[in-house]
């Protein structure tokens, strides 16, 4: 053998392994080293039974290789590669699936979800009060105009989703098997895992931590990105935006009614003939835009639904540091 690992001891082939982290990992070269570093430094602390899962989520850099290297050296941690880039949702859904721990915790590579709190989080899960421990982040040092339109945004939410989502809850939580299991029944394939961790409900303590920045590459959010992030958990959480497609169009109709009879009123009793064509386009636009919004809501539905009937599996393994790993997740 050549360089002998340092650290943490070879998993065995039948070891109750305790605590599983997952990593969606894209294009995250930079990340990698220091994440490996401060996770064999962090999870040795807590328990000798742990391990990771890193997924690649089809990276176009050096990503894989070098997760293949971090295996070799350090056989605490797994990897599995996706065929292609899935989305951080998917990559995911496929360390979920393959984790074996009693408790499986969730965090980014890019070591903006500090390990060292899964510490405080882990206490929690296991006083058995807990079947979900998520951790909030503080919004200290992001913009204003970003801290105000989320605020914005999970108000409007809130109201409008039949689960409660709540601002600065993301996907770095810790969870335990019950709680795995309950998420891998849901077989759907537009994931707002969000959402998704918000339904399967279950007690859920929150632990707040300080907003870190990212240490190394760059984000792969974009405000088209987030806008359309902002779409999908509006519509993948309830058909309220199509009740409220109704309402519009009855508020349209009642208020051109109105009008029609204000105008015809008017010409009745003031003999008065209003000029014709500023009005007939005022309304030809206004109804267009109704229209196009209405059919724009009904759309997304109808694309949802497509995407559903053809039952495609989440993702699609190419590779992985293990042989009897299935090349998908059966879920449901
Ligand atoms: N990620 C992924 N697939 C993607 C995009 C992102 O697996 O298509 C991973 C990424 O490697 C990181 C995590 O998801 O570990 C969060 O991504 P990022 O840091 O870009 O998002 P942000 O922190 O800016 O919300
Ligand atoms: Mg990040």
């Amino acid at each position: 053998m050549s360089a002998m690992p340092t650290g943490p001891a070879a998993p065995d082939e039948d070891e109750h392994v305790e605590l599983s982290v997952v990593v969606p990992c894209y294009n995250e070269e930079e990340s990698l080293p220091r994440l490996v570093e401060v996770l064999t430094q962090e999870l040795s602390a807590l328990t000798p039974h742990f391990e990771v899962i890193l997924v690649d989520d089809g990276s176009r850099d050096r990503t894989l290789p070098m997760l293949r290297e971090v295996h070799r050296d350090h056989p605490r941690f797994r990897y599995l590669s996706l065929s292609r880039n899935f989305g951080k949702e998917s990559a995911m859904l496929a360390g979920l699936s393959n984790a074996r721990g009693e408790k499986v915790a969730i965090l980014d590579a890019d070591l903006q979800h500090p390990p060292t709190l899964l510490a405080q989080m882990l206490p929690l899960l296991e006083s058995g009060e807990y079947s979900q421990v998520v951790a909030r982040r503080t919004r200290a040092g992001d913009p204003a105009v970003r801290t105000a339109l989320s605020r914005l945004y999970y108000r409007l939410m809130n109201r409008l989703v039949d689960v409660e989502l709540q601002d600065g809850v993301g996907d770095f939580r810790v969870l335990d098997r019950r709680a795995v299991r309950a998420l891998l029944t849901l077989g759907e394939t537009n994931r707002f895992s969000k959402g998704l961790f918000a339904w399967i409900g279950f007690p859920t303590a929150v632990v707040d931590y300080e907003n870190v920045s990212r240490e190394a590459g760059a984000t792969k959010w974009s405000i088209r990105n987030l806008f359309n992030y902002g779409i999908d958990g509006v519509v993948s959480f309830n058909y309220r935006p199509l009740r409220m497609s109704i309402w519009f169009g009855i508020l349209a109709t009642v208020v051109a009614v109105a009008y029609a009879l204000w105008v015809v009123l008017e010409a009745v009793w003031h003999g008065n003939s209003v000029p014709g064509y500023v009005t007939t386009i005022c309304a030809v636009t206004a109804f267009g835009g109704v229209q196009l919004i209405v059919l724009g809501v009904i759309g997304e539905y109808l694309g949802r639904i497509y995407a559903e009937t053809k039952q495609r599996p989440l993702f699609l393994l190419k590779e992985s540091s293990e042989s009897d790993v299935p090349v998908t997740a059966a879920l449901g």
